[in-house]
C-alpha cells in the first residue's frame, strides 16, 4: 500500500468512525467538524459538458446515467470505499441501505429511478442529493459530488428560475472551503465562455482548490487544438489543467466499455500530434492520480486539527466514564468495599450538609430559634391562669377546709398543669429537626453523583438512613419529655421563697355590706396575686426548656445522625452474603447502557487516534 492509499484509507476509517457515531449519538459535536474537516470533490460545469463521465472514469466503473440534456437532476454524493484486494465490488444507496447492487447497470437505473422518484418525469430538478456508497478493491476513498449542469436559460417544461436554482444549487456545494472543485469545460467551446470556470473563481478566488478539465478534446474543429488551454496560456490556474477524452454518445449507444474508453484515451494522447508530448499528463487516469496526491497534501495539513480534536472528544468520554464510574467488581470482598465506599460518599455530603458547605443545615438552627420559642410564646397560659380557673382549681385542691396562709396544693396543682403544656412545643421540636434530618438524607442521596448507578443501594441507604433517624427521634422524644417532667417533679423553691408575702389591708369594720365587699375583693387581689406568681415561675420554666430542648434535641438526634448515621447499617451489611452484595450494586439498565456506549465511542476514537499517530510521521 503505498502512503497516499494509506493515508487516504485512515481518513475513511475517521470518516467511518464519525458515521458509526453519528448513527449513535446524532448530534455530536465532534462527528459534524471531523467530517468538515475532510476534502470532498465537486464537479461543476454546464449541461452536457462531461461532469457524469469524469467522475465516472475517475471511478472506474460505468454507473452514472449520462447523455444529452439535462441528465443529472439531483445531486448526486457519492462515497468510494477502498476494499481489501479480492471482495466482490457492490454499490448500497442511503434511501435503500442493506439491499447490495453488484450489477451497475442497476445502480444507474436506480439513479434514475430515484431522480424521477422526487421531480417526476420532467426537466426539473431538485436540491435534495442521493447518497450512494462504492465499495470496491479498485478505487480510492474518496467522497465525490455530481451535480446538475450549470445552464443559461430555461427551456420547455422548465420554471423560468432554474437557471438561478441550479447556479445556487451547486454554489452551496462548491463554496465549503473543503470542496475540491473538478471545473469542467468542454474543448469545443471557447474557454471564456465556460460556466465552470466562471463559477469556480467566484467562490476560489486563488485557485487553490480548483482543478481544470478539458473534455470533448476529440471534438475540436480540425485544425483547431487547446494547447493554448492545457498549457495554461488562455487562463492560468494554480494546478495544471488535465486533458480529457470521454466516451461520445456513439459509444455509450454502443456499450463500450470503461476498459476499452480508457485504452482509446490513452491512444488517443499517444498518437496525436498536438498532445503527443502531454500524454503523461493527460488523461482521466493522471487526473484521479493528480486528484489523490491533492487530497493527501490537503488532509496531511488538516491532522493536527483533526488529532486535536479526537483528543479533545478522547478526554470529554474519559472524564464521562469516571463520572458514571467504572464497571463493578465480581467478588464479594470488592462488593461488599464498594458498598462502603459508597456509603462514606453519601456520608460525607450529608456531614457537608450539616455541619456547611452544603445549604440545609441551617435549618435545624431555625427550629432553635423561631419555631420553638414562637410555640412556647403561644401557650394559653391567659387563660389557664385566669382569676376565674386559679380561683376554681385553688378551691378544688383545699377541698372542704380553705387554706389558711399560701395553698401549697393548689400552687402545685396549677404548676402542674401549667408544664403540661410543655410537652406540646419539646415534641414538635423534635419532629421539626426529624423532618430536616430525613430531607437532607433525600437531598444527599440525590447530590451523590458514585451513587446515581445504583438505584437498589440507593434506596437501600435511604431506608436505613430513615430508620436510624426514627430511633433518634424517639429516643429523643423521650429525653425531651423527660426535660419537662423533670420540672414538674420537683418545683424550685427558692423562687417561692424569694415572692414577697401578702400585706391584707383592713377595711372598714363598722360597715357589714362594705366588709363582704372588701372580703371579695381582698380574695380577689389574693388569687390574682397566685395566678401572677405561678405565671412567672412557668416563664421561668419555659425560658429554661428553651435552652434546654435545643441542647436535647441535638444530643439526641443531630450529634447521632452526625456520627452514627449508618453504624447499624454497617453491622447488617457485613452479614450480607456474595448473592445480596451483587444486589444492592445492581446498576441502572439505562446507566449500564450508556457506559457500554461511551465505552464503544472511546474505542472507536481511540482506534482513529492510533491510525493518525501510525501514519502521520510516514511520508
Ligand atoms: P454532463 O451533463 O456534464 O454530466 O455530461 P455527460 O457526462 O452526461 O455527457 C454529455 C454527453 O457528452 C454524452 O453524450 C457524452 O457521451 C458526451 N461526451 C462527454 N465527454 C465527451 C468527450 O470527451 N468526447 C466525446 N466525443 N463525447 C463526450
Ligand atoms: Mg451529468
Amino acid at each position: 500500500m503505498t502512503t497516499m492509499e494509506s493515508l487516504i484509507g485512515l481518513v475513511n476509517r475517521i470518516q467511518r468512525a464519525c458515521t458509526a457515531l453519528g448513527d449513535y449519538g446524532g448530534g455530536d459535536q465532534a462527528f459534524s467538524s471531523l467530517w468538515d474537516a475532510l476534502p470532498s470533490v465537486a464537479v461543476v460545469g454546464g449541461q452536457s459538458s462531461g461532469k457524469s463521465s469524469v467522475l465516472e472514469s475517475i471511478v472506474g466503473r460505468d454507473f452514472l446515467p449520462r447523455g444529452s440534456g439535462i441528465v443529472t437532476r439531483r445531486p448526486l454524493v457519492l462515497q468510494l470505499h477502498k476494499t481489501e484486494e479480492g471482495q466482490q465490488e457492490y454499490a448500497e444507496f442511503g434511501h435503500m441501505q442493506r439491499r447490495r447492487f453488484s450489477d451497475f447497470a442497476l445502480v444507474r437505473k436506480e439513479i434514475s429511478d430515484e431522480t424521477e422518484r422526487i421531480t417526476g418525469k420532467t426537466k426539473q430538478i431538485s436540491p435534495v442529493p442521493i447518497h450512494l456508497s462504492i465499495y470496491s478493491p479498485n478505487v480510492v476513498n474518496l467522497t465525490l459530488i455530481d451535480l446538475p449542469g450549470l445552464t443559461k436559460v430555461a427551456v420547455e417544461g422548465q420554471p423560468e428560475s432554474i437557471v438561478q436554482d441550479i447556479e445556487n444549487m451547486v454554489r452551496s456545494y462548491v463554496e465549503k472551503p473543503n470542496c475540491i472543485i473538478l471545473a469542467i469545460s468542454p474543448a469545443n467551446q471557447d474557454i471564456a465562455t465556460s460556466d465552470a470556470i466562471k463559477l469556480a473563481r467566484e467562490v476560489d478566488p486563488t485557485g487553490e482548490r480548483t482543478f481544470g478539465v478539458l473534455t470533448k478534446l476529440d471534438l475540436m474543429d480540425k485544425g483547431t487544438n487547446a494547447l493554448d488551454v492545457l498549457e495554461g496560456r488562455s487562463y492560468r490556474l494554480q494546478h495544471p489543467w488535465v486533458g480529457i477524452v470521454n466516451r461520445s454518445q456513439a459509444d455509450i449507444n454502443k456499450n463500450v466499455d470503461m476498459i476499452v474508453a480508457r485504452r482509446k484515451e490513452r491512444e488517443y494522447f499517444a498518437t496525436s500530434p498536438d498532445y503527443g508530448h502531454l500524454t503523461s499528463k493527460m488523461g482521466s487516469e493522471y487526473l484521479a492520480k493528480l486528484l489523490s496526491r491533492h487530497l493527501e497534501s490537503v488532509i496531511r495539513a488538516r491532522i493536527p486539527s483533526i488529532t486535536s480534536l479526537i483528543n479533545k472528544s478522547i478526554d470529554e468520554l474519559e472524564s464521562e466514564m469516571d463520572h458514571l464510574g467504572r464497571p463493578i467488581a465480581v467478588d464479594a470482598g470488592a462488593q461488599l468495599y464498594t458498598i462502603l465506599e459508597l456509603c462514606r460518599a453519601f456520608d460525607r455530603i450529608f456531614k457537608e450538609h450539616l455541619e456547611g458547605g452544603r445549604p440545609g443545615g441551617d435549618r435545624i438552627y431555625g427550629v432553635f430559634d423561631n419555631q420553638l420559642p414562637a410555640a412556647l410564646r403561644k401557650l394559653p397560659f391567659d387563660r389557664h391562669l385566669s382569676l376565674q380557673n386559679v380561683r376554681k382549681i385553688v378551691s378544688e385542691a383545699d377541698g372542704y377546709q380553705p387554706h389558711l396562709i399560701a395553698p401549697e396544693q393548689g400552687y402545685r396543682r396549677l404548676i402542674e398543669g401549667s408544664l403540661n403544656y410543655f410537652r406540646g412545643p419539646a415534641e414538635a421540636s423534635v419532629d421539626a429537626v426529624h423532618f430536616v434530618l430525613k430531607e437532607l438524607v433525600r437531598k444527599s442521596i440525590g447530590e451523590c453523583q458514585e451513587l446515581k448507578r445504583f438505584p437498589t443501594l440507593q434506596s437501600t441507604i435511604a431506608g436505613a438512613a430513615n430508620e436510624a433517624l426514627e430511633r433518634f427521634r424517639e429516643e429523643s422524644k423521650k429525653t425531651v419529655i423527660r426535660l419537662v417532667d423533670m420540672e414538674s417533679s420537683y418545683l424550685t423553691v427558692d423562687f417561692f421563697r424569694k415572692l414577697p408575702q401578702e400585706v391584707e389591708k383592713a377595711g372598714n369594720p363598722g360597715n357589714p355590706a362594705a366588709a363582704a365587699n372588701n372580703i371579695d375583693r381582698i380574695s380577689e387581689g389574693h388569687f390574682r396575686r397566685i395566678g401572677s406568681n405561678v405565671s412567672s415561675y412557668v416563664n421561668m420554666i419555659s425560658e429554661t426548656l428553651r435552652n434546654s430542648i435545643p441542647k436535647a434535641v441535638v444530643y439526641c438526634q443531630v450529634k447521632e445522625a452526625k456520627q452514627c448515621l449508618l453504624n447499624y447499617f454497617y453491622t447488617q451489611i457485613g452479614k450480607k452474603e456474595g448473592k445480596q452484595l451483587a444486589d444492592l450494586l445492581d446498576e441502572d439498565p439505562a446507566l449500564m447502557e450508556r457506559r457500554l456506549q461511551c465505552a464503544k465511542r472511546l474505542e472507536l476514537y481511540k482506534k482513529a487516534r492510533d491510525e493518525i499517530d501510525s501514519v502521520s510521521w510516514v511520508r
